[in-house]
């Protein structure tokens, strides 16, 4: 009887000793997992400032995996200094300002309001001229990844590199799933790109090459931080449907520069009503939309900021933020 007591009283000492410490590991290792944050740094014309021709956002992991999206025209093609590794190039559709048919000789050329994008990229893109020099996986939707494909060898590439991914699906690169969205909008293959008799003949009669929708992207980051791009789009049930209520994505880049896209208005009863993220980063403005890294009086980006209800953060070029697995930003905003 008292052997048995001795024995029950030892496993309550020990039960006492492990059990705090126990909490106090899972405490911490949640801590540790709050303070995870993905950093978000725009590539865009002018350093600290949000121009018209901005979409190039890098995102970096916490596991150190960098995704390129929308490399545009302000990221001054493969030898821009800002690039650093890059493992993931996304393109929401292959229009120029997207794909990038010309751009900067180097960061910071030209003006926020003119920027100089003086250095074709032509046939290749500068998508694909960047993921030939970072030996980047290139992955889009619809009919987009066989041209990639096609680029990527015609230079001495990897066409396995071009990676596709269908909306509803979802693939695993460097610890970050990638889906594609619908976007509406338009997604025409300029006939620069295709070259040749059958790029000028389709020149001469206006025609663009079919690759499939336009996309926008849904990103899940190893934090838990899910990510909606909307590329160039208009207003989408899916919006609601696929981006709220199954991927529940916290933060978004929404785009919002009007005539092309929605506009402030449109993009505002986007977030407010459709999306629902805890916060939101302007895109696409196509319009000066800071000067001296403060937003212009009068733009399309106040007027967004104004409509929106909650934080608006804006892409200052060079300037990187950091958000955490609820979407909100932890720091650089
Ligand atoms: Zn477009």
């Amino acid at each position: 009887m008292i052997q048995k007591c001795v024995r029950t009283s030892s496993v309550l000492v020990a039960l006492l000793v492990l059990f705090p410490l126990s909490v106090l590991a899972q405490t911490s290792l949640a801590s540790t997992a709050q303070i995870l944050t993905v950093k978000v740094t725009p590539l865009g014309g002018v350093d600290g400032e949000f121009c018209p021709q901005d979409r190039a956002l890098i995102f970096e992991d916490p596991n150190g995996t960098r995704i390129l999206y929308d490399p545009g025209r302000t990221v001054a093609g493969a030898n821009d200094p800002r690039l650093g590794k890059i493992d993931i190039i996304l393109v929401s559709h292959m229009h120029g300002d997207h794909v990038g048919n010309a751009h900067a000789k180097a960061p910071n050329s030209g003006t926020c309001d003119k920027p100089d994008t003086s250095v074709s990229a032509l046939p290749n893109t500068s998508a694909v001229n960047i993921a030939l020099a970072k030996k980047s996986k290139i992955v889009t939707g619809s009919e987009m990844p066989p041209f990639f494909a096609a680029k990527l060898k015609a230079n001495g590439g990897n066409p396995a590199n071009s990676i596709l991914v269908r909306f509803g699906g979802s693939i695993m690169i460097g610890g970050v799933r990638i889906a594609t969205v619908t976007a509406l909008h338009s997604n025409g293959l300029d006939p620069d790109f295709i070259g040749g008799d059958l790029g000028k003949a389709m020149k001469e009669v206006g025609i663009a090459g079919y690759v499939g929708q336009e996309t926008g992207y849904v990103l899940r980051f190893s934090n838990g931080l899910v990510v909606y791009l909307s590329g160039d789009t208009g207003i989408t049930a899916d919006q609601e449907i696929v981006v709220h209520n199954y991927y529940k994505a916290k933060l978004a880049v929404m785009n919002i520069g009007d005539g092309f896209t929605t506009g402030p208005a449109e993009s505002a009863y986007v977030i407010n009503d459709l999306v629902k993220p805890s916060s939101v980063i302007a895109s696409h403005a196509n319009e000066v939309g800071t000067v001296g890294g403060k937003v212009r009086p009068g733009s399309k980006t106040e007027a967004f900021i104004k409509a929106v209800k909650v934080p608006v953060h804006i892409p200052l070029s060079g300037k990187t933020m950091e958000f955490d697995a609820a979407g909100k930003c932890t720091a650089g905003c």
